[in-house]
């Protein structure tokens, strides 16, 4: 039977339509342990239920205390659910908390304003629920350069190795073991959180025994041997002199990788610690409450201990609640910032024009920092890559309803790669870039310009075929994994729902665009491989006038401009309470992370980080919040 192309579109509509409903059905007429008021007091509350929060009051409910999480967005959206659409949630009203950094003076120029959006998650499952879903550890060096007792790479590798394990094959803890990769493996999960687990010792001593919970954090390998374009990255990075594994490697020597990304295999869909941690506890146990859509403004103190907290219900009243123990800020980098300050805890220059109270003496808000990205676009000639029309095909929402499977169930992110260079001596350095194959031809321009706040002009110049819906190509991220450049987050108004002053001073350190430039080179000499030669494999240099008319790899002064004008954050904020030794004037948090100076508050977020590890930070922070809940079980 042929059909006109009138029904063809009627019949595509209604598929897509009947998918979509069960798409929504599947995620939302799901049972929820959320509560509307809470108690008068709780043993601990903790505030945002983000990527650290979750996790911590996860752990923390197992320990029979009582729990309250106070978040200020509400359950996420169905289609967060869906790895593909997770750019569709920056810049929502409801979803993102949309700030907006300072005019920036050494970056930015592509940017109207030279303003960075940042979007940051406001929902249940926080900045984890719309994130892109990279799983990374950081190497050894990382956390040997904090200098924070408790937290060197022997005592991280621990941590986390106990949240990854293989759920078929050989269960062993895959940071311990880079050997296991042959196994053909697609699927691992990570922090056992229920009782039952709890109890084991570590993941390797259960080896035979290990199933995954439900609960547990789940990874997908992109499969090489089903991605040609990734084929072709690896192929290319091996053909550089480059060591490549098909897994992450707890080195300090740099390779490249297939990229293992937090989406649970059967259903295709995303693996926020939502998810993995809070989920599964509000399920089982009664002593977790949980309070969505209301918003805490202040700490609420007697004498120099934090007792409780001040908060914004969802119709705008102010109320409080009590904690017996301890207050737990998992707010994120800004809000946890945002609500120190608020409450008295903060550098005198910002507390005291605003007549705020001070409380403890310390410098919040400072070392600010944040990974930047530089993306370029490469043009290829194969039918390789993701693009709009590819992804709209109703075979591939079939393909996801059924399987779990196809275009809708990827992120994009297909492989990354740490680099190092040659030292002198001969040795490699330490990792200084990233770079990320970000599997996607055909670029929306609106939402694009919109979400990053870019101009349209400028878009057009870097991104020339992205009017195409059917466009062959990739984007290559490049990225300077430790920026040195440091900025601040300041609340300028007493009123604790003005959004704070955000300056990262992007590039304001030379080294950073240096770096960036390094890290691009290597990105745009791996196009000069017969693999990616073979997929007809063009970069496409952006033609920004105000980097002059010559482009190319040759050419310093125009990458110096490239770099100043097409930086954009990878939204990575941290730092501004920074943890480290008691004796650290820099430091905000001691190292089991309580705020220096006050009793009965912790912060336990991106915020603590000292500085930025080799990698996205999801996975760390879901490490860090595992070892901020011992702490604070041991202690009470
Ligand atoms: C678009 C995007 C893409 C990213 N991609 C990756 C990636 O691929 N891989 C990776 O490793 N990392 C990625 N990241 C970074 C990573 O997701 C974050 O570093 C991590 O989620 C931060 O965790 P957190 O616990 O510090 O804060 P969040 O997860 O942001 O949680 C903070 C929570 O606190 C809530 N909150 C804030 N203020 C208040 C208040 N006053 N009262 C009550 N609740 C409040 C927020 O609504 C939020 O739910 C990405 C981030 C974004 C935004």
């Amino acid at each position: 039977m042929k059909l006109s192309w009138k029904q063809g579109l009627s019949v595509w509509a209604a598929t897509t339509s009947c998918l979509l409903l069960a798409v929504w059905l599947r995620y939302y007429l799901t049972d929820n342990g959320f509560i509307k008021e809470p108690n008068q007091t709780y043993d601990y509350i903790v505030v945002g239920a983000g990527t650290s929060g979750c996790v911590l009051a996860a752990k923390l409910a197992a320990s029979d205390s009582k729990i309250l999480v106070i978040e200020a967005g509400g359950e996420p959206p169905w289609y967060s659910w869906i790895p593909i659409v997770a750019p569709i949630l920056q810049g929502s009203e409801q979803y993102d908390w949309r700030f907006r950094t300072v005019p920036q003076k050494f970056a930015a120029g592509a940017l109207h304003g030279n303003q960075a959006f940042w979007p940051q998650g406001k929902m249940v499952g926080g900045s984890g629920q719309m994130n892109f879903l990279i799983h990374a550890t950081g190497s050894p060096s990382d956390y040997d350069s904090w200098k924070v007792p408790g937290w060197d790479s022997h005592t991280m590798k621990k941590a986390l190795d106990r949240l990854t394990c293989w759920t078929k094959g050989i269960v062993k803890p895959f940071v311990a073991r880079p050997s296991f990769l042959l196994d053909g493996e697609s699927e691992m999960c990570s922090a056992p959180v229920l009782a039952d687990i709890e109890n084991s010792t570590s993941c390797s001593e259960n080896a035979q025994h290990f199933q995954c919970p439900s609960a547990a954090v789940k990874l997908q390998r992109v499969n090489a041997t089903e991605k040609p374009l990734l084929k072709a990255f690896l192929d290319a990075g091996r053909a550089c002199g480059h060591s490549v594994s098909e897994m992450d490697r707890w080195s300090d020597t740099g390779s490249f990788m297939a990229s293992h990304n937090t989406i649970e295999g059967k259903a295709g869909q995303r693996w926020s610690t939502y998810q993995s941690h809070l989920m599964p506890a509000m399920k089982h146990y009664s002593n977790l409450h949980v309070l969505t859509k209301s918003s805490v403004t202040k700490l609420v103190w007697r004498r120099n201990k934090v007792i409780g907290i001040q908060y914004l219900d969802a119709d705008g009243r102010i109320k409080h609640v009590k904690a017996g123990k301890e207050v737990l800020l998992s707010a994120g980098t800004i809000k946890t910032t945002q609500i120190l300050q608020q409450s008295g805890i903060g550098p005198p220059h910002v507390l005291e024009p605003l007549d705020i109270p001070m409380k403890a003496e310390l410098p919040v808000g400072e070392n600010l920092q944040d990974h930047l990205q530089i993306p370029l676009f490469v043009e290829l000639n194969a039918s390789v890559s993701l693009n709009i029309v590819k992804m709209l095909h109703p075979r591939q929402f079939w393909n996801y309803m059924v399987h779990g499977k196809g275009a809708l169930a990827t992120s994009g992110i297909e492989g990354i790669a740490t680099l190092t260079k040659k030292r002198e001596d001969g040795k490699p350095s330490k990792p200084y870039g990233m770079l990320i194959l970000f599997n996607m031809g055909s670029i929306n321009a609106d939402v694009y310009t919109s979400v990053a706040n870019i101009k349209k002009e400028a878009f057009h110049r870097w991104f020339p075929k992205s009017s195409s819906l059917s466009q062959e190509g990739f984007v290559l991220i490049s990225i300077c994994l430790h920026p040195r450049s440091r900025g601040h987050i300041r609340i300028t108004s007493p009123d604790p729902m003005q959004p704070p002053e955000i300056d990262p001073a992007y590039l304001s350190n030379d080294y950073d665009v240096q770096c960036s430039i390094d890290t691009i080179k290597e990105g745009v000499e791996l196009l000069n491989t017969d693999s990616f030669r073979a997929l007809g494999a063009r970069v496409h240099w952006p033609t920004f006038p105000e980097c002059g008319s010559k482009q190319g790899i040759d050419n310093q002064r125009y990458l110096e401009c490239l770099v100043r004008m097409a930086a954009l954050t990878m939204y990575h904020p941290a730092g501004t309470a920074t943890m480290g030794h008691k004796d650290n004037p820099d430091a905000v948090v001691d190292p089991e992370l309580r705020v220096r100076g006050v009793n009965g508050l912790r912060v336990v977020d991106a915020s603590v980080l000292p500085r930025l590890p080799s990698g996205p930070p999801n996975s760390v922070l879901v490490a860090m919040a595992e070892r901020a809940a011992d702490f604070i079980i041991n202690k009470h």
